[in-house]
């Protein structure tokens, strides 16, 4: 028979009352800690608890930094300044107690002043000169995770200290405890940014496609682009900036939206003051040059020094309080048409490479429903345009047409006896009506057979000069009608030209200064000049305003109302095709009411 068990060994009062209080503490610790969340809590708690409960005079916990080669601080209680100064990042060295616990993961206990000099005498004479000379003993418990070091907790006792078994597991218990925390504050921060993450990525999806919506279906860009804006803040940013890029490598701002809508006049204003630099190396100029994305994820103040013209300029910068940005081009096929601008001016929120990606896709979109809205502008230009002009064509077409058919009755009936000088003349005036239809029919092929690119040149040596004396000489009738003095100056100038080609520009130019040279002199000049030959129509009739000059040389564009003067103002389009399909120029040269003078060059 087994004998009965005797009575567990006595434990001395002393000690009980000592563990039980320890016990005590121990389980205020673990559940105050239970309730902390990040690994600043669970420092702040085991530090500040641990360091009284245990009567410590100071106390110290430290991480291993994402690197895991330093000890960064984290908390520490009751350390003179400029030790904490000193222990802020320590490297982990084997010969600092507190680096030597996590390189071993095992406590290094300290029980004296001398037991620490004669373990660490370096550490222990550098610590010497901040503690007071009297004696103290050192805890430094490693604090683990899955077998590897995670942090360290000092703690600093007056006097000597023996770490009793009891003692040592005590602070073994908190250090474990410790870890514990410190599992559940990684878990939890990583839990938060995930969770942080997931809420942008919804943000930003939604933004996305709330704004896209908005984007198809109206035509009125600028103003969609503005409520595009609007939308953006403050979920996506605390500003947001669109500019258009204009003809002259500048750019307009057509929509700014702020959080705090009275930020916005600001905003107006600065750019008013501190108009940007088209040819800067980063910011909206950049990226309108550029069309690369720029993404200033933290804007640090020394960017805003650099960006800064001048001391109120930088006063405003900072008072504007931004924090991070991102700018991305606004592009159709290649070409910038602007920029889209978004500011973080308040918390601690950054932008990052997924908000450039949304920024982005929110451009291109952008970029497509400018482009849709322009062309959609532009065709119904064109077909406005269409409209007018099969207007003024029918009109210019039924002129000759009516006179056409009316000599052709009289003539059919022309009674016996008729002077035959009288049935010549109308025969002569049936000619140049059949030639103006001809003329006119002729451009409207030209238009057609022009637009499609179908122009080809039929090259031979012909002489300029020679071109417009035929021309003059078959228009010498029409201009001695209208009392037209003309005069020719002409230098030989041969070259490599289509002869019809030149006819039809010497033709339209010479017929031009006849219809709106009001009977005035027309001089016809032409000169040599190097490796080019010079032709200019001068006239003295009512010219051309300074602003329609570039417009005239477009299809159907006319400075003078179809009123007052016929024609279907497709006459000049298709001379400087001409002249250009010959590697040519032209230019006029007037001022309303002084006549105009157009000149022709051409390579010979
Ligand atoms: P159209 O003469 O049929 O209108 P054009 O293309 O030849 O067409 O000319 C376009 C416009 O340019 C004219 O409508 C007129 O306003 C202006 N223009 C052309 N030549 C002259 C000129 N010599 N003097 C003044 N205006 C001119």
């Amino acid at each position: 028979m087994p004998s009965p068990p005797g009575p567990p060994p006595a434990v001395p009062e002393r000690r009980l009352a000592l563990l039980l209080e320890r016990t005590a503490r121990l389980h205020r610790l673990t559940a105050h800690l239970s309730t902390a969340m990040s690994l600043e809590d669970v420092a702040a708690i085991v530090v500040d608890e641990g360091t009284d409960a245990l009567a410590a005079h100071s106390g110290a916990l430290w991480r291993i930094s994402e690197t895991g080669h330093e000890l960064e601080l984290v908390r520490s209680l009751r350390y003179p300044p400029e030790a904490i100064a000193r222990v802020q990042r320590l490297a982990i060295d084997p010969r600092v107690p507190i680096a030597d616990a996590v390189l071993r993961g095992k406590p290094v206990w300290l029980s004296s002043r001398a037991d620490y000099a004669a373990r660490y005498a370096e550490s222990a004479s550098r610590t010497e000169a901040l503690t007071q000379p009297l004696d103290y003993s050192v805890a430094a418990l490693p604090i683990m995770l899955e077998g590897l070091p995670a942090g360290v907790i000092a703690l600093t006792f007056a006097g000597e200290r023996p770490f009793d078994a009891d003692e040592r597991s005590f602070l073994s218990f908190v250090a474990l405890h410790c870890a514990q925390g410190f599992e559940r504050a990684r878990l939890y921060e990583a839990e938060s940014r995930a969770r942080r993450r997931a809420e942008a990525a919804q943000q930003r999806a939604a933004f996305l496609a709330k704004a896209s919506a908005l984007l198809g279906t109206s035509l009125d860009y600028e103003e969609t682009l503005r409520t595009v804006a609007s939308l953006a803040v403050p979920g996506i940013g605390d500003w947001c900036v669109v500019e258009l890029a204009d003809d002259h490598g500048g750019s307009r701002q057509v929509a700014v939206a702020h959080v705090e809508p009275e930020k916005i006049e600001l905003a107006y204003d600065v750019r008013r003051r501190y108009p940007p630099d088209p040819n800067g190396r980063s910011g909206v100029p950049n990226v309108l040059r550029t069309g690369e994305s720029e993404l200033y994820e933290e804007i640090p103040d020394e960017l805003l020094v650099r960006g800064a013209v001048d001391e109120e300029h930088l006063r405003i910068s900072r008072e504007l309080g931004l924090r991070s940005a991102m700018c991305v081009a606004i592009k159709d096929r290649g070409t910038v048409l602007g920029a889209i601008t978004f500011i973080l001016a308040r918390d601690d929120r950054r932008y990052t490479r997924d908000d450039l990606l949304m920024a982005e896709q929110l451009a291109e979109r952008m970029g497509a429903a400018i482009a849709n809205a322009l062309l959609y502008r532009s065709a119904r230009e064109a077909i406005r345009a269409r409209d007018d002009f099969m207007l003024v064509a029918g009109h210019e077409l039924r002129t000759p047409i009516a006179a056409i058919s009316l000599l052709h009755e009289s003539l059919i009936a022309v009674k016996d006896g008729t002077p035959l000088e009288k049935i010549r003349e109308r025969g002569e005036k049936l000619r140049s009506q059949t030639t103006r239809l001809a003329r006119l029919v002729e451009e409207l092929l030209d238009v057609s057979r022009l637009s499609a690119g179908r122009l080809s040149l039929d090259r031979d040596q012909v002489d300029l000069a020679q071109v417009v004396r035929d021309v003059t000489d078959r228009m010498r009738e029409e201009l001695e009608r209208s009392r037209t003095p003309l005069s020719l100056s002409l230098e030989p100038v041969d070259g490599e030209w289509d002869r019809s080609r030149l006819d039809q520009i010497v033709t339209n130019l010479v017929g031009n200064a006849g219809k709106y040279g009001k009977g005035a002199p027309i001089d016809v000049v032409v000169s040599r000049r190097g490796p080019r030959a010079e032709l200019r129509v001068i006239d003295r009739g009512i010219g051309i305003a300074i602003d329609d000059q570039p417009r005239i040389f477009e299809r159907f564009e006319r400075a003078v109302s179809s009123r007052h003067f016929s024609g279907l103002g497709l006459g000049l389009w298709i001379t400087r095709q001409l002249v250009e399909a010959h590697g040519g120029t032209i230019h006029v040269d007037s001022r309303p009411g002084e006549g105009a003078t157009f000149t022709v060059t051409l390579p010979i």
